[in-house]
């Protein structure tokens, strides 16, 4: 489609844009008398307005029911996490018995690194990218040391040579291969936090597979960013947050995927609790874990039914608006932000995003040009002028159009404010 660089041209899109109701069903934070522009759903998504009620329904259930809302009341917490499963399947592109929410992000990581990292002298390395956000390689390299081994040796930081432009698939496909039989696991992001490139994850499970490795994902920056068919493409497990771009609230339960042919692995090795046991037995209460099967099994305690509601609330919503549909927004929106980038600031922001929509979500992170402490002031002064988007040093700014609650117009805003204040820094 063609893009124009005008004002009424933006109000055109988002008049003739059939999510554009979705942005009512949201709090936006106010700027001055009106709205910002949030561009921040990759780091904390916005609040759905049916959140409060769901939060507040628990609690008016506990305080009225106490114990027995455990199987009483509108939502019996003892199965509260189920209402959560088919909406969850969709989302990723799996079976039910494949998903389950619990926990944080991290912690899923060690859950899954116990039952599936399981490293032998011959085979035990990890491949990650170089520049992985933190928590990943810090988890990697903490199993690495706990099964007896040297993350120096164990873990492989596969490193762009286009520097900041993103990872070759070519390139990962080859070095999957060379490491071959001594590669125990292929630990990649569906979409990579700080580029925003988004990997072909089939691609990569196959060429796992093909050496005998096992092939895990980090969805961060996926999990509702972009369509995701998990089950088909034969991953082993995913892993992500629910408070990006699912807008389950700061610190929400995570999710899990464990594909459905490890759903009876139950000689693998796993950190166990009461709540991964069959749950027809588990108030027997007998010495013996027996573990469900599924994603389930995998769960260690119950479930805390005041963070779960705002998931709930959120799934509700992406199942209304439908990944495919919301996919379909994004991508013009997100390529609405690169024309006007391009046609406007080319010579003064550089985006390291790659610029093939099939290799991005809704994310375009920008290098402005010129030195750090200017980078960083145009940061700050964007915050002044309403603009909430993200800061990654040295000099890089993370802008994620969300096509939930994003407008074209919010986008051509943005580009507008962006431009004057690169006028005016010095
Ligand atoms: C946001 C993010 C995390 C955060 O981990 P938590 O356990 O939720 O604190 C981890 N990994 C990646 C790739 C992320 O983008």
């Amino acid at each position: 489609m063609s893009f124009r660089p005008a004002a009424d041209f933006a109000a055109e899109l988002d008049r003739t844009d059939p999510l554009a109701s979705y942005r009512q069903q949201f709090h936006i934070p106010r700027y001055q008398d009106g709205e910002e522009i949030y561009f921040c759903g990759n780091s904390l998504g916005l609040q759905p307005k049916t959140t409060e009620r769901y939060v507040r329904e628990e609690l008016e259930d506990w305080a009225r029911l106490a114990v027995k809302g455990h199987f009483a009341g509108r939502r019996p917490w003892m199965p509260y996490h189920e209402l959560l499963t088919e909406k969850t399947a969709r989302l990723v592109g799996a079976e039910p018995v494949e998903v389950v929410n619990m926990n944080s992000l991290t912690v899923n990581l060690h859950l899954m690194m116990a039952s599936f990292y399981r490293p032998t002298p011959a085979r035990h390395r990890v491949l990650v990218e170089r520049g992985a956000f933190p928590s990943d390689r810090y988890a990697a390299a903490s199993q690495i040391r706990f099964h007896g081994f040297d993350p120096d040796v164990s873990l492989v930081e596969l490193a762009s040579s286009a520097g900041h432009r993103g990872l070759d698939m070519d390139e990962v496909e080859a070095v999957i291969r060379s490491e071959g039989e001594r590669l125990a696991l292929v630990l990649l992001p569906g979409v990579q936090y700080y580029s925003g490139q988004a990997f072909d994850m089939a691609r990569l499970t196959r060429a796992a597979h093909a050496v005998g490795a096992v092939a895990g994902f980090d969805l961060a920056h996926a999990a509702g960013n972009l369509p995701l068919q998990l089950h088909d493409w034969d991953v082993d497990f995913a892993v992500w947050c629910n408070y990006k771009y699912m807008n389950a609230g700061p610190g929400a339960v995570a999710g899990c995927f464990v594909h459905a042919r490890h759903a009876r692995a139950f000689m693998l090795p796993r950190f166990a609790g009461w709540w991964g046991h069959d749950k027809a037995t588990r108030f027997r209460m007998q010495p013996e874990f027996v573990p469900m099967p599924g994603a389930e099994g995998w769960q260690v305690s119950n479930p805390p039914i005041l963070a779960l509601a705002p998931l709930l609330a959120s799934l509700e919503v992406f199942d209304a608006a439908d990944m495919a549909r919301l996919r379909e927004k994004s991508l013009r929106l997100t390529g609405y932000l690169e024309f006007l980038l391009d046609e406007r600031l080319a010579e003064a922001v550089e985006i390291i995003t790659p610029r093939n929509p099939a290799e991005r979500g809704c994310q375009l992170s920008l290098r402005i040009t010129g030195t750090r402490s200017r980078a960083r002031e145009i940061f700050t002064r964007l915050e002044q002028a309403g603009v909430t988007a993200d800061w990654r040093e040295p000099d890089v700014l993370r802008v994620a159009p969300v096509p939930l609650y994003n407008t074209y117009t919010d986008v051509y805003r943005f580009v507008e404010k962006l431009a004057q204040v690169l006028s005016t820094a010095c």
